[in-house]
């Protein structure tokens, strides 16, 4: 399924009650959700801890399609953990719950986590970009739908945000 919609989130930091509607774009990324996104976290620190992604919920919420930001490779996915986990602390795939890696061959990879269970994609298989990958979900430590969206450029961990500057 493709995502009919490319959409950009919010170019500046804000609160976690922070709501803008996507602009459509036609920029080399995707955004990973629908449209009527919600940004409730963004990468930086974060109770102590660096938060690596952004937090995006609304679009839909509990079994929304994800899709993938752009083409690239399936290099790892997790379905293990269901789809609604235990809320914060639970462990389950290391805390990011279901989850799905994709390299984009670029220098770029994503990172999708905290999916539904059904996952659409398998290790080694090819993905365009805005294809689905699977649903937004509860699952790992999280307290509501939501999906963490991380961005890896040259393996170091950069603001997703930026990427669709
Ligand atoms: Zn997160």
């Amino acid at each position: 399924m493709q995502n009919q919609i490319t959409t950009v989130g919010p170019n500046r930091g804000g609160s976690t009650s922070d709501y803008r509607d996507p602009v459509n774009l036609n920029g080399a990324w995707a955004w990973p959700t629908n449209r009527g996104y919600v940004i409730t976290s963004y990468r930086g620190w974060r109770w102590g801890r660096m938060h690596q992604g952004v937090d995006i919920s609304g679009a839909g919420n509990f079994g929304s399609a994800i899709y993938a930001s752009a083409g690239g490779t399936v290099t790892y996915v997790n379905n293990t953990c269901p789809s609604q986990g235990r809320g914060y602390g639970d462990s389950c795939g290391g805390a990011m719950g279901n989850e799905v890696v994709i390299n984009h061959g670029n220098g770029y990879v994503t990172r999708y986590g905290h999916l539904h269970q059904t996952v659409l994609v398998r290790v080694g298989q090819t993905v365009s970009r805005g294809e689905q990958i699977g649903y937004m979900g509860n699952s790992g430590s999280s307290t509501g739908a939501h999906l963490h969206f991380e961005v890896l450029y040259n393996g170091s961990n950069i603001n997703p945000l930026s990427i669709y500057q």
